[in-house]
């Protein structure tokens, strides 16, 4: 597996110079929670040209992968990982036409929000604040404060299981709550196209800044996290059964029920993949008890 390993890694960086290749990279350094062990490859293709042969060719040799993009929904358990993780952070283009924003799967939604703004078209404010990449967005469905990624994808452009290229229009992605026709699949999603509409850069600043104000205020962003550990269970909120289970501030190891906002698992320093899972067991257990509600991961664990 390694000599395999090694000589595909040796194929994309000089069949695409400029994509960066790293053996043995811990997840810790690419995932917000701060957790996870070592990869055996990490690659950064540096083109969608480079992407797709890469896909093509893991497939090809059968050697696992994953795809990744800001690292923000993930916990990695700390083991070594045989693993090529392929990150989408050099699909990094953006550009405006007319009301649409066209953008690489690798691009921030901050950022994606940022253009939006100074091109002054409206109704991508509300996923300014959430820390991961367009394509980590459209694949769960991102969303916030009354507004989710299918409100605004208008087609996405991805490489299917079969290693062929195709483009969907935002119907056909089947959103629903943090889940989309790519969850749990084998696509790529490669690029996108978000349609918007004009609006007041004044008034769009404002609702972006809004938004940020009570981010600040709500969540613990001065912890590393992957946000809200679990999903909304219908007709509630997890964080309120938490709270009113009393497990704010619960704690095993380094991971707690955050205080500020119970909705999160916080890393308070040195938590383990066992800490987490252990914490998320038990809050799950005791809301059971508490409210009858099986709450569900919303957190992408790689064990
Ligand atoms: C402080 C904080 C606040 C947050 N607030 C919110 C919020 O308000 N709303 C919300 O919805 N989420 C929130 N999140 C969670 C997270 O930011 C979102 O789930 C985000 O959409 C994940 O994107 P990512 O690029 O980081 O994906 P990653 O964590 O890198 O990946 C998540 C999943 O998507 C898959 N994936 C990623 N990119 C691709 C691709 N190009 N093709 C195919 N599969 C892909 C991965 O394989 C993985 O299964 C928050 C997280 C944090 C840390």
């Amino acid at each position: 597996m390694d000599a395999l390993i090694h000589a595909f890694a040796g194929e994309l960086n000089s069949g695409f110079p400029g994509t960066a290749v790293f053996f043995g990279e811990p997840m810790s350094r690419h995932t917000t929670f701060r957790i996870g062990g070592t990869v055996s490859l990490f690659a950064e293709p540096k083109s969608i040209e480079a992407f797709v042969w890469a896909v093509r060719e893991l497939r090809r040799l059968k050697l696992p992968y994953l795809i990744v993009g800001n690292g923000s929904n993930l916990l990695f358990s700390q083991r070594p990982h045989e693993l090529t993780v392929l990150s989408t952070a050099r699909l990094d283009s953006v550009r405006v036409s007319g009301d649409s924003v066209i953008s690489g799967a690798g691009v921030l939604l901050s950022r994606l929000g940022s253009a939006a703004l100074e091109a002054g078209l409206t109704g991508l404010e509300f996923a300014h604040g959430i820390p991961g990449s367009l394509g980590g967005g459209i694949y769960m469905n991102a969303g916030a404060y009354g507004g989710e990624l299918r409100d605004v994808v208008e087609a996405v452009t991805y490489l299917d299981g079969s290693g062929a290229l195709r483009t969907v229009s935002g119907a056909e992605c089947a959103f629903s709550y943090r889940h989309s026709r790519f969850t749990d699949t084998q696509d790529a999603i490669l690029s996108a196209s978000l349609r918007l509409r004009p609006g007041d850069p004044a008034a769009i600043r404002a609702r972006m800044d809004e938004l940020a104000r009570r981010r600040r205020e709500k969540q613990p962003l001065n912890y590393p996290s992957a946000g809200s550990a679990f999903k909304r269970p219908v007709g509630a909120y997890a964080s309120q059964l938490i709270d009113e289970a009393g497990l704010k501030g619960l704690r095993v190891g380094g991971a707690q029920v955050s205080e500020k906002h119970a909705g999160f698992i916080v890393n308070t320093g040195g938590a383990t993949f066992q800490d987490v899972t252990a914490l998320m067991d038990q809050v799950k257990e005791k809301v059971y008890l508490h409210s009858g509600v099986t709450l569900e991961p919303e957190i992408r664990i790689v064990p």
